[in-house]
């Protein structure tokens, strides 16, 4: 039986690396407008780290000390053959290696994929959905249908899994159902979680600064109809708890652009190309699919990755920049979200 590993991974902040996010794939079924452009350009398949080779990194990552793992994306269900990626995972969970094997997915093939997962070993699932309204769902994702999602969250709860919904705040989009969401997680047993847009990715056609919706705001309008009270929850992430004083539901607040959450940062992330960021909101990584595919024998190739794993870490910095406050938007990567996954 394999014991818990002591954090090995700690930044020059002193913070120590525990939480891997993982995008296996920069391909999605849905278009968000936040997110992508209609029109992307997807990376080859041989660019792409093979299950095996996520498999390999990941389990380097866990003997470092990383005790969570998030499986992102892009839509990591899309991903051709996930499910065995996700069972590999799980062996980590069973030794005790790992605490936690997550998600954050779409829900798209939630019906479909619900009952593996749990068997996996994943308790819980972070479903994005940022209305109800079946047309606005349409005009948001562009490419989704809500119907397959609301069965998906279904598939999810009866499979005994968790679910936390993940709504981006969007100005004239969904301002006017941040109560009507509130109600509907509330009656599901669900958590809920709002997230500003941050500036990612070249959008086409769509503004950044006319899709911001500041989470004062937003919570501002929420206190005209519910009495929140700050808690102080922390996953270890950025998001901020309050609890909803008349349903007794927690809801969070990401808000990279109107608070710092960088101190207490102890996550990296992994795309599916292998490169590693130190930070969502800084452009710096390291390309580990170069040490995996460096030609060395497989005990090399470990110590050679184990090596650049720590020099990585050795270069996090202590945040980001990302600022909207001049009416312009300051500090913008030129990656999207689904590169390094949200
Ligand atoms: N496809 C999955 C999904 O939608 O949940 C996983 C990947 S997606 C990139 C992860 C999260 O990032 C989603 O909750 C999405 O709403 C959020 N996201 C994408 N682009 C964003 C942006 N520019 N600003 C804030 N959140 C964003
Ligand atoms: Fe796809 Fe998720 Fe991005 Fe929407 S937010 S386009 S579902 S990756």
């Amino acid at each position: 039986m394999t014991t818990a590993t002591p954090p090995q991974l700690i930044d020059p902040f002193r913070r120590a690396i525990t939480y891997l996010r993982v995008s296996v794939t920069d391909r999605c079924d849905f278009r968000c407008l936040y997110c992508m452009a209609e029109e992307m350009t997807f990376l080859p398949k041989r660019d792409l780290l093979s299950l095996e080779e996520l498999d390999q990194l990941c389990t380097t990552f866990i003997d470092l000390g990383v005790r969570k793992l998030r499986i992102t994306g892009g839509e990591p269900l899309v991903r051709k053959n996930i499910l065995w990626f996700f069972d590999r995972i799980g062996r980590h969970l069973g030794s005790g290696a790992l605490d936690e094997l997550t998600l954050t997915t779409n829900g798209s093939q939630l019906s479909r994929f619900a009952r593996q997962l749990a068997d996996a070993g994943v308790r819980r699932v972070n479903v994005s959905l940022d209305t109800l309204d079946e047309a606005k769902f349409k005009r948001i994702t562009r490419w989704g249908r809500l119907a397959q999602v609301l069965d998906g969250i279904d598939s999810a709860q009866q499979a005994g899994l968790r679910v936390k919904i993940n709504t981006v705040a969007l100005k004239g989009a969904n301002d006017d159902e941040i109560h009507t969401l509130l109600e509907w997680c509330d009656q599901r047993g669900m958590d809920l979680t709002f997230i500003e847009v941050m500036p990612m990715g070249e959008m086409g056609e769509e503004n950044r600064l006319d899709q911001y919706y500041s989470l004062e705001d937003l919570r501002a309008d929420l206190a005209t109809r519910w009495s929140l009270t700050e808690t102080d929850y922390r996953t270890g992430g950025p998001a901020r708890y309050f609890r909803v004083g008349e349903t007794g539901q927690r809801i969070g607040f990401i808000t990279p652009l109107t608070h710092n959450f960088c101190e207490s940062c102890n996550r990296v992330r992994l795309t599916c190309t292998g490169q590693l960021y130190m930070c969502l909101g800084q452009d710096d990584d390291a390309d580990l699919r170069k040490v995996m595919r460096g030609g060395l024998d497989s005990i090399a190739a470990e110590a050679a990755l184990r090596e650049a794993i720590h020099e990585a870490i050795s270069r996090k910095p202590k945040g980001h920049d990302f600022d909207y406050s001049r009416q312009r938007v300051e500090g913008q990567v030129g990656r999207h979200m689904s590169v390094t996954g949200g």
